[in-house]
């Protein structure tokens, strides 16, 4: 069976300085807000060149306290594309708030920055462009419109690590970048954390008493916070990934050059558009097919895992019925009709990755 991803080789490759770093956490009896996530921080704000970054439990929370630190709640609206991961339009709903889709582009499956104009209203507070599949949205855009409307900006990045856009790391774009660790992603630890980056001194103080029960360290409570720590063994296991993920960016763009050169010319199959404007570290390797359940279930046959991101637009599912729809929706309906994800991760093998071609390119000439 070739799965959509495996961890495997990463973690052979650092299994005993992984090993030794999770065995200095236990020995040393601090567990919670010691000194890897106070060390984490720093690597990340150095690596994304952002003043702060304060890490919490999983990318839905750092969603969701970016959205708290800014003050959104109830009766205000935050636009957003409607393909992507549910957690994207959950945290809004935790808020209070009001999701608002508009459709995306359908060669990038980005936020399409022309409908963002066309859905503000005078309760828009913000707008959450998601850098899906880990290719940057077209920043430029979103952040004219931002400031011309007085709308803050979170960059959804929990697919995005790593990648730039104008030589810029995503999460260092917006006012707040939010990332998740969730084992797949770009960076992934051993369970659940996320982060969130910012360069405001204000906003990074708020997100870390949000994170801490509303600031409990000196016995006050400032404000309603949450428990949404990042444990120390994450922290140490991601500090020593964090030097890694430009090779397994790397590894990962390779299979998307040998799918690519492959894949280009076959009819009916329509590989992921690179936009030129950014890096695209592809998290997922998503292509356009015709033929798509037909092809799925192909490759299932071969003993090949292949994916559906995302099956619906998520304005068709009951939990975000309220959300309003911003403008029509039909490229995100189109492209939710069509796209499947392949097989990836940072090591496959080319000789993996071309059992994968030969019976994409098979089904496809006896379609
Ligand atoms: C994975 C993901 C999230 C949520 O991250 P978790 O760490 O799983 O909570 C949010 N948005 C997008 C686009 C994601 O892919």
């Amino acid at each position: 069976m070739i799965p959509m991803f495996t961890p495997e080789p990463q973690h052979q490759a650092l299994r005993d300085e992984i090993n030794q770093a999770v065995q200095q956490v236990l020995d040393s009896g601090r567990y919670l807000m010691g000194p890897n996530v106070h060390a984490l921080e720093e690597d990340m704000a150095r690596y994304l060149g952002t003043r702060h970054t304060v890490a919490c439990a999983s990318g839905t929370d750092a969603l969701h306290l970016a959205l708290l630190a800014l003050g959104i709640g109830a009766g205000d609206e935050v636009i957003t594309t409607p393909f992507t991961f549910a957690a994207t339009a959950e945290a809004i709903r935790y808020t209070g708030a009001t999701p608002v889709f508009v459709d995306i582009d359908p060669d990038t499956f980005n936020i399409d920055p022309d409908r963002i104009s066309e859905a503000i209203t005078p309760a828009t507070r913000a707008v959450i462009p998601v850098h899906i599949f880990g290719q940057p949205a077209n920043m430029e855009a979103v952040n004219a419109i931002a400031k011309e409307n007085g709308l803050e900006v979170i960059e959804d990045c929990a697919q995005s690590q790593g990648a730039t856009r104008g030589g810029q790391q995503t999460g260092a774009l917006g006012t707040l970048g939010c990332f998740s660790f969730f084992p797949t992603k770009n960076l992934g630890c051993y369970g659940d954390g996320g982060m969130v980056s910012t360069n405001s001194d204000e906003m990074a103080a708020i997100l870390r008493a949000l994170r801490h029960h509303g600031n409990a360290e000196d016995g006050n409570h400032r404000m309603l916070g949450y428990n949404s720590r990042l444990d120390e063994i994450q922290a140490a296991i991601l500090r020593i990934k964090l030097p890694h993920v430009s090779a397994a960016l790397q590894g990962r763009r390779a299979v998307a050059q040998r799918y690519h050169d492959a894949l280009a010319e076959l009819p009916g199959v329509t590989p992921p558009h690179q936009d030129p404007g950014g890096e695209h570290t592809f998290n997922q390797y998503t292509i356009l097919a015709d033929n798509r359940d037909a092809l799925r279930t192909h490759l299932h046959e071969q003993g090949i895992a292949s994916a559906i991101h995302y099956v619906q637009p998520l304005n068709q599912y009951p939990a975000f019925r309220s959300a309003r729809l911003g403008s029509e929706l039909t490229n995100a309906e189109w492209v939710c009709q069509r796209c499947m994800s392949l097989p990836i991760w940072p090591d496959m093998p080319a000789d993996t990755t071309d059992i994968v071609i030969a019976q994409v390119r098979g089904a496809s000439r006896s379609a």
